[in-house]
């Protein structure tokens, strides 16, 4: 039982077609343009899958409103396009549409209203230009208090006078998309490796480190694509990035009770700016985001800050019923926005279109963007490398290439498999029960039981992680092929069931 992702450098090919550098979502969608188009590819990371900015996201698939309300039509209208793709096409198991809900209160004026409301028929224009049918995203409308406070019981009610409902996409999780791209990249045909830096790199050659053995090796490549994140300044000295933090809160859904629909909290004294209460599976909901620009040197995981804490908690506060406290918080993460350096300016107004930039060496690097947009970055960039190394390569086939596990939604509502391998391996729910079966010899009650109490992740998708997805350690299957680390306090308790798994594929691998 072998997979094609796997840590290290044993046994890589020497010479390839295409080196990709990172497996952040927009490495992994690299790996399967390039590997698609019958390219031979060697796609790494210095860490593992979706180890940096891919999994401290809102896990929102965009339709590109607020590019719109900033007046950058060309980025809305292709986020829009690339959200109908994903929710229809590519990922409809991992992605859904989530009700999201603006509360019109004492506090929004008359105009703001209208404002409001038209952002949302612009929405929904965007979503009529991109061909996604109003049966994946309805149409946007007003509703009265009642039916607001149905959707999301902990508004604030004094003055609420009902609410716009919209609907954008949702996914199932960020890492969970990153990791099912690289196993669709791997199905085609790439070396995916973890644990494997770059120490230099040109357009023709990579020096790698293997970081689990500490030994050095050089690959030769027709193209070379850096995508590095935050961290692709430190390949291509051309390239001047100007990150910018987000944060968000984890909360409980205790803390936001019944609450079925995300909730847009108007920042008080800004026009345009809201703080997101975003519904989550596994009995969470999520708060964000923050932008803070950062200066100084990159870290492995950004930390989030006090006052940004305290931030998010008072605009949620002042739109709910009953205020959130520091004790409502049960995680938090941050993650740094990969942002080209345009000069002066607030880094939130810095355009989030994404950038193909070949260096003096012939390295081409893919930056900016956000997951939404993954499969149109790296359709760009691979053309950027193909025209620049003339390499013989078929058309982009990823808009209709569906990722691993997908199918219509129909299908997936068919399908006897529990409910929770469904909503996050599609189709291959069978195969992770079964490949779990194989391996330990244990029973589905043992394999599907939640990993702690109150802990909805089981041991199949654990041993899953390992023998299909390249997990190597406790972190990579807790913190990024599962989430349970987001609350650090669910961590502790799945720690030996992750310590299990890695037992009982050892034996048998
Ligand atoms: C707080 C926040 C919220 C967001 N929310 C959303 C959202 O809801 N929806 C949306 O569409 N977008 C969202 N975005 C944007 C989106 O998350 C990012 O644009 C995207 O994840 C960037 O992915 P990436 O692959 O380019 O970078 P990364 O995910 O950072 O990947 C880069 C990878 O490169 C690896 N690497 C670095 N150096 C080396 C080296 N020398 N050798 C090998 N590997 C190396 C790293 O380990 C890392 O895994 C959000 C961004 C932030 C910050």
């Amino acid at each position: 039982m072998t997979t094609r992702i796997s840590p290290g450098l044993t046994g890589v090919p020497t010479d390839v077609d295409v080196v990709v550098i990172g497996l952040g979502i927009t490495g992994a969608g690299v790996a399967l343009d390039a590997a698609s188009r019958g390219l031979s590819v060697l796609a790494v990371d210095a860490h593992d899958l979706a180890f940096g900015t891919s999994r401290w996201s809102s896990k929102l698939v965009h339709g590109g409103l607020r590019y719109l309300a900033a007046g950058q039509v060309g980025v809305a209208h292709e986020s829009a396009v690339e959200r109908g793709i994903l929710l229809e096409v590519t990922a409809p198991h991992l992605t859904h549409a989530m009700a999201t809900l603006v509360p019109l209160n004492d506090a929004v004026t008359r105009l703001q209203t209208g404002v409001i409301r038209g952002g949302l028929l612009g929405g929904d224009l965007l979503r009529q230009g991109a061909r996604t049918s109003k049966a994946t995203l309805p149409r946007p409308r007003r509703i009265s208090a009642t039916e607001a406070l149905q959707l999301a019981p902990p508004l604030r009610r004094a003055g609420l006078r009902g609410a716009m409902l919209g609907w954008d996409g949702q996914l199932e999780d960020d890492a969970r998309l990153v990791t099912t791209v690289a196993r669709t990249a791997a199905g085609q045909g790439a070396h995916v490796r973890t644990r494997a830096r770059v120490l230099d790199a040109t357009g023709t050659r990579v020096r790698l480190r293997d970081e689990l053995t500490g030994a050095t090796t050089e690959v030769t490549a027709r193209a070379v694509v850096n995508a590095a994140g935050v961290w692709a300044a430190d390949l291509v000295d051309e390239i001047r990035l100007r990150p910018s933090r987000g944060t968000h809160l984890v909360l409980r859904e205790e803390s936001v009770p019944g609450l079925r629909a995300a909730v847009y909290a108007p920042v008080p004294g800004e026009t345009n700016r809201f703080v997101l209460v975003l519904p989550q599976p596994d009995g969470v909901a999520y708060v964000g985001l923050t932008d803070e620009p950062v200066d100084g040197p990159v870290p492995d995981v950004p930390e989030p800050t006090e006052p940004e804490i305290g931030f998010l908690l008072d605009v949620v506060s002042a739109a709910f019923e009953k205020p959130l406290h520091r004790s409502d918080v049960v995680g938090a993460y941050a993650g740094l926005r990969p942002l080209l350096d345009a000069g002066a300016g607030r880094t939130s107004d810095l355009s989030r279109r994404h950038a193909v930039l070949t260096s003096r060496t012939g390295v081409v690097t893919i930056v900016g963007g956000k997951l939404t947009t993954y499969r149109r970055m790296a359709e760009d960039a691979v053309d950027a490398a193909v025209a620049h190394a003339r390499l013989d390569a078929d058309p982009c086939r990823t808009r209709t290439l569906p990722l691993l596990g997908a199918a219509d939604r129909a299908t997936l509502a068919g399908l006897e498999q529990p409910v929770r391998l469904v909503r996050r391996y599609g189709t291959d729910a069978g195969l992770v029960l079964e490949t779990a079966r194989e391996v330990t010899h244990l029973t589905d009650a043992e394999l599907l039981a939640p990993v702690a109490e109150g802990v909805p992740a089981t041991l199949a998708e654990l041993v899953f992680g390992i023998t299909h997805e390249g997990a190597a350690d406790v972190s990579d299957l807790l913190d990024r092929r599962t989430r349970v680390g987001l609350v650090p306090a669910d961590r502790v308790p799945a720690v030996h069931a992750a310590e299990r798994a890695l037992a009982l594929a050892a034996a048998r691998l």
